[in-house]
């Protein structure tokens, strides 16, 4: 029996491993669950899965939280990031999952990796901003890190059983998001709702806003490049609109691995939670013949900046991946917010890279001031576009 502790158990990533446990009861228990908001979801998951810590973000969600359960229910409520570590470090967890949203991912994580929990790891932004400190802590903790990522999910598959220096590359791939075929001087009058309309994966707000830009190949290019310990120059990114190969892996004698499935996360977060074992899911299987072909383009960087950015911020690494993902953050916020428009975003991110002062082999201090910095340095280009 496993013993997980979900911190971002109501967001997309976070319900779909509870589905997944509800599912095999006799292989996982929940021992924590953490949330920022979405309290009432939070009180059901409680009631439903028993764990024996609850997390949420302030003192009042706290006695939010409290009055909803029956009197005299027995969990420990806490809050706030002493909360979230106490979540990440539980002596009984085995196998802390890691599917906050953003930047505020990272400290947990790495306190789950300290204290030598294996993680399944969702949250993107932990490797990008310190993906060189988080690999040399888990490997001097000798800590799995197990992606949840589809694209690093698919790609660890089609690496077992092979040796590592076998791998000529990686080649991620990317449905191209909404506007794949939007002439680009339309792309300033696209609204929200254009943007959360994603193709063929139904995702949270931020993440398919960063699909629609491409940020988000952007990120995994530097998630898959401190994953597998990979150079930038050998991970490929190509547009695949059908999203039925989920990443590939080329090896020195030409061969190239694929790992096909429907959009569906439950089969990446699975393997996760089970690995090396496969779990008996019932998933369906993609229709082939109804698929018809599976074709592949180049990416178009001139249409989607972003995608350009992350692998200049992977190129030089340092502070700016946390620079470059903090503008971002920003960015897509004010973005939903609708206090700027769509082609704003790039821009905002370039302008706050471009003022950054990359420091070398930075500590978590540093990285966490590049990320303050950042968001005050893109905020202030936030507020010079408002509409
Ligand atoms: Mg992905």
């Amino acid at each position: 029996m496993k013993s997980l502790s979900i911190l971002g158990s109501t967001g997309s990533i976070g319900r779909n491993t509870l589905r997944i446990v509800e599912q095999f009861p006799q292989l996982f228990s929940i021992k924590a669950l953490a949330a920022k908001s979405s309290i009432t979801l939070l009180a059901e998951q409680i009631q439903r899965f028993r764990p024996e810590m609850a997390v949420v973000f302030d003192e009042n969600a706290a006695q939010q939280l409290s009055n909803l359960l029956p009197s005299g229910f027995r969990i420990d409520i806490l809050y706030g990031p002493d909360g979230l570590k106490s979540a990440a470090t539980l002596g009984s967890v085995s196998l802390v999952v890691g599917a906050m949203v953003g930047a505020a991912g990272l400290i947990p994580v790495l306190d789950a990796i300290s204290a030598g929990k294996d993680v399944a790891l969702a949250n993107k932004e932990t490797l990008v901003m310190a993906g060189d400190l988080v690999t040399a802590r888990a490997a001097e903790r000798n800590v799995r890190i197990l992606p949840i990522d589809s694209e690093h999910s698919a790609i660890f598959q089609c690496l077992q059983g092979n040796d590592h220096k076998d791998v000529q590359k990686l080649i991620l791939t990317c449905s191209g998001g909404p506007f794949r075929h939007k002439p680009m001087h339309e792309f300033a009058g696209i609204t929200v709702s254009d943007a959360l309309s994603h193709p063929n994966w139904d995702m949270g707000k931020k993440i398919s806003i960063d699909s629609a830009t491409l940020m988000n190949k952007g990120l995994e290019v530097i998630e898959a490049h401190h994953l597998f310990d990979i150079g930038r120059d050998r991970i490929d990114v190509v547009i695949h609109p059908q999203s039925v190969i989920h990443s590939m892996v080329a090896f020195h004698d030409g061969s190239v691995m694929a790992q096909m499935g429907i959009p569906d996360m439950k089969t990446a977060i699975s393997y996760a939670l089970s690995y090396p074992k496969r779990l008996p899911l019932c998933q369906d299987l993609p229709d082939f013949p109804r698929t018809g072909a599976l074709t592949f383009e180049t990416p178009d960087m001139d249409k989607f900046p972003c995608l350009k950015l992350a692998c200049i911020a992977c190129d030089i690494g340092e502070t700016l991946p946390a620079v470059m993902n903090a503008a971002n953050e920003i960015a897509v916020q004010a973005f939903l917010d609708e206090k700027i428009g769509f082609s704003d975003i790039p821009a905002i991110i370039q302008n706050t890279m471009d003022q950054h002062t990359v420091l070398t082999s930075p500590g978590l201090d540093q990285i966490l001031c590049a990320d303050a910095w950042a968001r005050d340095a893109a905020t202030a280009s936030v507020n010079r576009r408002s509409k």
